[in-house]
């Protein structure tokens, strides 16, 4: 509330942020959650707590007045449509030259993303954190996330024989038949709830499609695991629709922090200022991001150093689709929920999960999310005129991401004498190169801070979420990001607080 004192103010309840809550409050520490999304905790009037991909409305994107859905089209068709305008789930934030894809509420990204649980390959590690123990990660902190998040695997004898995963078997096959590996991705979803689905003695969730607007039944969000680990230890305060706005040193130290009540249309009702002793960033690689650099150049934050904003990437992000001959339908039940990936990073720099495209209807279309090794990086600067925060990534930026993928896919489409659609980013537009679910990086690790995540400059505030990894993980990112907020905060606690 206006005016309090509080030990430890989180901004943001994603990964980064709901690690730093429960493992301050299980040490004792009183801590303020400070969230600007809803908290999703409430049915709407169809009686469900999120809106389906197929029927968005008003819960599904924030702040918009018309959808901006990833596959903008099928068939050649604009699919986007009107909605009112409010603080819905999904976040489409456009920069000049990419859409930023971002969960808002609480639980951040865990509400909206795909559950795909991913430890990067060891003889990866090196090259996306390079400054932290491997051993560390590998034997604690990677299994303490792993354990915490609720990951699991798909069991293979039920995939080879599901309905609703045929479209990830032709993946298979066809990944197989030119000489690619496939792989298993684990994933948080309840895989015994996705076997009632398929049996339908369920509520269907991951085979009605939802996945995008938040996923009413089995999908194991932050929602079920960290979060009600956070409720159980009674010193953990949460304010939903609270945004963030300012933090600056306080006189008596400690630092002030200015946070804006919002109603679910958006607009600031109240502006609430609250001391806190130490602040957490865990806004997500983008929100942290734009709060240090416009921070650092309004002169709230002056002392922040120069690496604020930087190395920032897309984890190489880029969606395709393949039609397939009429001999490889793909299904007309497809789970939301993708197991399995096509990997190809050593040889080619790219990662291709095999997605779904969950239209009710048979599509023959192969569907892909790509991680590729694209080296470029953006840099997030202030803008005085517009007086917001600028990312200076270009759409042309994706083409190394593109030729990575393209190892894989025109070798497939060789092999099965297939072709590119060219319907569902546009009419004629083969690669969906205008977005990234995985922004990462702009407060890196061990540059915009020390090796842990406190901040150059002040003490007592610290980077926590995907900001501090720099592009790239190699795979999906959060499990990394929830591994390295755990080491983290087990460091801060024992010397900090
Ligand atoms: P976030 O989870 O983004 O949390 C940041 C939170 O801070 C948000 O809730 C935001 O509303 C809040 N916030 C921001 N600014 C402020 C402010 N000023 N004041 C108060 N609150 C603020 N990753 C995977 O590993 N596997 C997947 O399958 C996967 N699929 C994805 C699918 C989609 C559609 C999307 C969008 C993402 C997906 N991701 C996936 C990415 C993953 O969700 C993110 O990497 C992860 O959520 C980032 O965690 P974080 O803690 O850094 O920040």
């Amino acid at each position: 509330s206006d005016g309090a004192r509080v030990p430890a103010l989180v901004i943001g309840s994603g990964y980064g942020g709901q690690v730093t809550a429960l493992r301050l409050a299980q040490a004792g520490v009183d801590v303020q959650l400070v969230e600007m999304g809803m908290a999703w905790d409430t049915p709407g009037s169809d009686g469900k707590i999120f809106a389906n991909t197929t029927t968005p409305d008003q819960r599904s994107f924030w702040l918009r007045t018309r959808t901006k859905q990833p596959l903008s089209n099928f068939l050649g068709f604009p699919i986007d449509k009107d909605i009112p305008k409010y603080t819905g789930i999904l976040d489409a934030e456009e920069f000049g030259g990419i859409i930023v894809y971002q969960g808002r509420g609480v639980g951040g990204g865990s509400l909206v993303n795909g559950g795909m649980a991913v430890t990067p390959k060891r003889e990866n590690f090196g090259a996306i954190l390079p400054t932290v123990d491997a051993n560390e990660m590998y034997n604690t902190y990677y299994p303490r996330a792993n354990a915490a998040l609720g990951v699991g695997l798909i069991d293979p004898a039920w995939f080879d024989s599901a309905e609703c995963y045929q479209y990830a078997r032709v993946g298979r096959k066809q990944a197989q038949r030119s000489g690619f590996p496939f792989v298993f991705v684990p994933d948080v979803y309840d895989w015994n709830y996705m076997k009632q689905e398929q049996a339908n003695t369920v509520p269907r969730s991951a085979l009605a499609g939802e996945i995008l607007y938040g996923n009413n039944y089995g999908k194991k969000s932050l929602q079920k695991t960290y979060l009600p680990q956070i409720q159980a230890t009674g010193r953990v305060t949460i304010s939903p629709l609270h945004r963030v706005a300012k933090v600056t040193p306080a006189s008596g130290g400690g630092y002030t922090v200015t946070i804006e009540q919002l109603n679910t249309t958006g607009d600031v009702t109240v502006t609430k200022v609250v001391t806190a002793a130490k602040v957490f960033f865990a806004a997500g690689s983008v929100g942290t991001s734009k709060l240090l650099v416009k921070l650092k150049a309004t002169g709230a934050l002056p002392n922040l150093n120069g690496e604020v904003g930087k190395n920032w990437g897309d984890n190489g992000n880029v969606m395709v689709g393949r039609a397939n001959q009429i001999w490889d339908p793909t299904g007309s039940l497809q789970s939301s929920i993708p197991c399995g990936g096509i990997d190809n990073w050593a040889a080619g720099g790219a990662f291709a999960e095999v997605a779904p495209l969950p239209t009710g209807i048979e599509t023959w279309a192969s569907f892909y999310l790509s991680i590729t090794k694209n080296p470029n990086r953006a840099q997030f600067s202030w803008n005085a005129a517009t007086q917001e925060v600028d990312l200076n990534w270009q759409t042309a930026w994706k083409q190394p991401g593109i030729d990575m993928a393209k190892s894989i896919f025109d070798k497939i489409n060789a092999k099965e004498g297939t072709i590119y659609r060219t319907d569902l980013f546009g009419i004629y537009k083969i690669w969906g190169d205008h977005l990234t679910y995985h922004p990462l990086g702009g407060a890196v690790l061990n540059k915009a801070t020390d090796n842990y995540g406190r901040l150059a400059g002040y003490q007592g505030l610290y980077a926590i979420d995907g900001s501090l990894i720099p592009g790239n993980t190699s795979v999906n990112p959060f499990v990394t990001i929830t591994a390295l907020a755990e080491r983290n905060i087990e460091k801060i606690i024992a010397t900090d607080f």
